[in-house]
């Protein structure tokens, strides 16, 4: 939606008022479209209108790429900036970690998620415990998932208060020796007084180092007021957005961060236990900006690539002339595309490929590991790295965190580069084709 009128703010090449007004009419029906609740579209749009109007348009992009650029980054950063924030474990153990929300925001199923990923990942030894004396079933369930992430769950004893069942679990896990408990409450269909003061008394007698609201990504509008209820009423500490799985472009987390201040922690993208990932600011951008089609997907490439960048590298590669500092300089630029996952995460109707790849995100984490490879040589290093032998790969693998091994498979790639790139000089690219290289 938003690449047509770019394209025409391309074309007048100057970016006025009128200009920037326009692309923000545009900007704003999409946000409303991503269910962005509109109080926080209006202050949204109003801000970037007033850092765009007159901003400085660099002779390398378009007039309509910086709007895009501007819209973009301003979003990134009204979503919580880049970079996921963890979950707060740094209390006395055992850390009480306080769930709420709405029935069926999916409270039992994060709970579990959350349980798994303490215990895997971080070898917590959690305790799950059920406050929902509301719904019969509702204890039995999250005893089943208990069992199913492997982690322990509070035996079950009929007649018992939330308040009650809250200090038995923290009575237990102290005895017992667990790092961590999560306290999943009951939910109302919508918000009551009663349900509120429940939180608060359960709050007051835990004291949470974390109170988690859930939240469904697909709650359109009402996001707002549930979130306002619950940060007035016992103060959030972070969001948990599930159901990203679907087809909701996720307007709900802009609200939430706008409305609570807290980080968006977390995301639940299905059912299964192990669908819980953490939350990626430019990933959601995307989706609310409707750049979730193919040209919108191509044109955030263009975006985002420092074409001045790209044409110093280029001719660089053809003189044969480049180096370590030149490749650590091509993966920050495809680093800022996001990673693989993310990117198909964008794709209309691609959530079964997206399920396929899983978090694994192999692409940054092998950039990631490569630049820090390269930031810990010295410059001559990055220069002509022929001179790296056994001691320099040892101190560069010590002084990045890394092993002998990944500095030489950093090597040996590079080195596949260049001889590539020479090759490509000397045959030019009409020969590397014929020989089947392209
Ligand atoms: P609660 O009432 O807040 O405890 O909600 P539940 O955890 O019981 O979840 C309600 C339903 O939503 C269940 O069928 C869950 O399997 C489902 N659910 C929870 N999180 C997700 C998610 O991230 N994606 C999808 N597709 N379904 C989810
Ligand atoms: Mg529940």
């Amino acid at each position: 939606r938003l690449s047509g009128v770019f394209d025409g703010l391309a074309k007048r090449g100057a970016l006025s008022e009128a200009d920037v007004m326009e692309a923000m009419r545009e900007v704003r029906l999409a946000m409303l479209d991503a269910d962005v609740a509109l109080p926080v579209v209006k202050d949204f749009v109003n801000k970037v209108k007033e850092r765009a109007v007159g901003a400085e348009v660099l002779e390398s992009i378009s007039p309509g790429q910086a709007v895009a650029k501007i819209v973009n980054d301003a979003l990134i950063d009204a979503l919580g900036g880049a970079g996921a924030v963890p979950i707060t474990l740094n209390a006395v153990p055992p850390v009480p970690i306080l769930m709420v929300g709405l029935q069926g925001s999916g409270k039992t199923t994060t709970s579990g998620k959350i349980a798994l990923r303490l215990s895997t990942r971080e070898r917590k030894k959690v305790l799950l415990a059920s406050l929902d004396t509301q719904r019969p079933a509702a204890q039995l369930q999250l005893a089943q998932l208990a069992t199913q992430a492997n982690v322990a769950s509070l035996p079950i004893v009929a007649g018992q208060t939330p308040v009650e069942i809250a200090q038995r679990a923290m009575d237990v896990a102290r005895r017992e020796g667990y790092d961590v408990v999560i306290l999943d409450t009951a939910g109302r269909l919508s918000i009551d007084e009663a349900l509120m003061e429940e939180v608060r008394q359960v709050r007051a007698v835990t004291q949470p180092a974390e109170t988690l609201l859930v939240v469904d990504a697909m709650t359109g509008q009402d996001a707002v007021n549930t979130a306002k209820a619950f940060n007035d009423a016992v103060g959030v500490t972070g969001v948990v957005m599930t159901r990203m799985d679907g087809d909701a472009r996720g307007g709900a987390a802009l609200s939430m961060k706008a409305i609570t201040g807290a980080p968006i922690k977390l995301t639940g993208s299905g059912e299964k236990l192990d669908a819980l990932e953490e939350f990626h600011p430019e990933r959601v951008a995307g989706r609310i900006l409707g750049l979730g089609d193919i040209a919108g997907l191509v044109e955030k490439a263009a975006d985002t690539l420092d074409h001045e960048e790209g044409e110093r590298l280029a001719k660089k590669m053809m003189a044969g002339k480049f180096d370590l500092d030149d490749y650590a300089s091509q993966i920050r630029q495809i680093s800022k595309l996001g990673s693989i996952s993310g990117i198909v995460g964008m794709l209309p109707g691609m959530g079964k490929v997206k399920e396929a790849l899983g978090d694994k995100d192999l692409d940054t984490t092998i950039l990631k590991t490569h630049l820090a490879i390269i930031s810990s040589m010295t410059k001559g290093e990055r220069k002509a790295p022929a001179i790296i032998k056994a001691s320099r790969k040892k101190r560069i693998a010590a002084g990045s965190g890394t092993s002998v091994q990944e500095v030489n498979k950093l090597l040996k790639q590079f080195d596949m580069m260049s001889s590539m790139m020479k090759r490509f000089n000397k045959l030019g690219m009409k020969g590397l084709m014929r020989q089947g290289m392209s």
